[in-house]
C-alpha cells in the first residue's frame, strides 16, 4: 500500500472541500471497498478523509411518508430497521444477500451505493483498463467475460456495477442527497448516480470531486409483493451474475430492475408495461440491444428465467 496522509472531517462541508482541495485526496467510511483496492495499489490516493464523525448515521420519517437513511447507516442497520422491513422488504432482501454479516456491519450506505466494479483486469495490475488507467485499452472485450455486463456496454468498456442494495433503491426510485465543496446541497435520482462507461470509463458517477453523499431518499411505500432474486455461481459470499428486484402488485403490474447486467442498476420504466403479459414480455424489451460477449451471453436468458421466477413466487 502507497503512503497517505489521514483526517477526520467535523462536518460534510469541511469534508466535502477537504477532498476537493487536495489533488489524490478520498473519502473513507467503512473502507471495506477502498482498503481492499489500497492494498492493490488499484486506488492510490495520498490523503483519506475519514466520514465516520459526520452523525449522518440516522434513519428518519419524512414528511412525505418515506424515510430518510443517513450515508452513515451500515447495512445490517438499514436491512434490519422495522420500516425498511415492513415498507421496503426489497432493499432487505436485496442487502442480507450481498457480502457477509461482518462486512455489511461495516459497510455503510454512501460507501455501497459508491463501490466499484469486480471486473477481474481491473484489479489486476498487469492488464490494459480503461477505467483504471484510462487510454490504456479493456482486456476484458474478447477475454475472460462471464461475470461482465451485456447491456449498456461501450467500445471502452463492459464492466458492471457490482452492488446489491443500489438495485433495490433503483426499483423504489431513491433520490441521492449530497453536499458540494462549495457547501451546496443537491438531490439527483438514483438513475442519475451511476453513469454508463460510455468513453470515460474511469467515472463511475455524477458526483464532482469531492461531491460528499449525505442520504438517501425513499418515497412513501408502495405496498406490493418486494423480492430480490440473485443468481451467483457460489450460493454465497459472491457477486451476482444477475440479480432482479421487484416490487409486484395483485394486478399484475409491478416494477423491476436488474443487477450484473450492466455498469449501472438497469431499469427500463417503458418495459414495465408488459409486466402483466410475463417475464419474457418484459425482459425482451430491456435485453433488445443487448452485446454480450460470447461467454456472457447467457445472462439475457437467465435475467429472463430469474424475473419468472420473481413473478412466480410473487403470484403463489
Ligand atoms: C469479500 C467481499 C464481498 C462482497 N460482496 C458483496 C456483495 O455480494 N454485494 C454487494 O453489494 N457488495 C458486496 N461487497 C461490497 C461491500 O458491500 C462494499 O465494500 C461496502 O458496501 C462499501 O462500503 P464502505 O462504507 O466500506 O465503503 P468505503 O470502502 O469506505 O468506500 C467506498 C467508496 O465510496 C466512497 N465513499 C464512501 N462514503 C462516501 C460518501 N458518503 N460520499 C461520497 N463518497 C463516499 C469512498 O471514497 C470509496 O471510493 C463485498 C465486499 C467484500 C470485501
Ligand atoms: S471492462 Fe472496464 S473495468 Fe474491465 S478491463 Fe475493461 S475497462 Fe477495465
Amino acid at each position: 500500500m502507497r503512503a497517505f496522509t489521514y483526517e477526520r472531517a467535523r462536518t460534510p462541508a469541511e469534508a466535502a472541500a477537504a477532498v476537493a482541495g487536495r489533488p489524490g485526496a478520498k473519502f473513507i467510511a467503512g473502507g471495506t471497498n477502498l482498503l481492499d483496492l489500497m492494498k492493490l495499489e488499484i486506488e492510490t490516493p495520498e490523503h483519506l478523509v475519514d466520514v465516520q464523525d459526520l452523525r449522518l448515521d440516522r434513519i428518519e420519517d419524512t414528511e412525505e411518508g418515506g424515510l430518510r437513511i443517513g450515508t452513515l447507516v451500515t447495512n445490517t442497520a438499514l436491512a434490519s430497521h422495522p420500516r425498511v422491513r415492513r415498507d421496503y422488504g426489497v432493499l432487505t432482501k436485496a442487502i442480507v444477500a450481498g457480502a457477509s454479516g461482518q462486512l455489511r456491519n461495516k459497510a455503510t450506505t454512501g460507501g455501497n451505493l459508491l463501490q466499484r466494479t469486480r471486473c477481474p483486469y481491473f484489479y489486476d495490475t498487469d492488464q490494459a483498463c480503461n477505467k483504471r488507467e484510462p487510454g490504456t485499452g479493456c482486456s476484458a472485450i474478447g477475454g475472460f467475460a462471464r461475470q461482465l455486463a451485456v447491456v449498456g456496454v461501450s467500445e471502452s468498456c463492459i464492466a458492471t456495477y457490482p452492488g446489491d442494495m443500489a438495485v433495490a433503491m433503483r426499483v423504489l426510485d431513491a433520490v441521492v442527497e449530497t453536499v458540494t465543496p462549495r457547501g451546496e446541497t443537491r438531490s439527483l435520482a438514483i438513475s442519475e448516480l451511476h453513469r454508463l462507461p460510455g468513453d470515460a470509463p474511469h467515472k463511475d458517477v455524477n458526483l464532482e470531486p469531492g461531491e460528499l453523499i449525505t442520504a438517501v431518499t425513499l418515497p412513501r411505500p408502495i405496498g406490493g409483493t418486494h423480492s430480490y432474486h440473485k443468481v451467483r455461481d457460489r450460493s454465497s459470499y459472491a457477486f451476482a451474475l444477475v440479480s432482479v428486484a421487484a416490487v409486484l402488485q395483485p394486478d399484475g403490474s409491478g416494477r423491476v430492475a436488474f443487477g450484473g447486467v450492466a455498469h449501472k442498476p438497469w431499469r427500463m420504466e417503458a418495459a414495465e408495461s408488459a409486466m402483466p403479459d410475463g417475464a419474457s414480455a418484459v425482459a425482451d424489451r430491456v435485453f433488445a440491444d443487448a452485446r454480450p460477449q460470447p461467454d456472457n451471453a447467457f445472462k439475457v436468458t437467465l435475467a429472463k428465467r430469474t424475473l419468472a421466477a420473481a413473478i412466480s413466487e410473487s403470484r403463489a
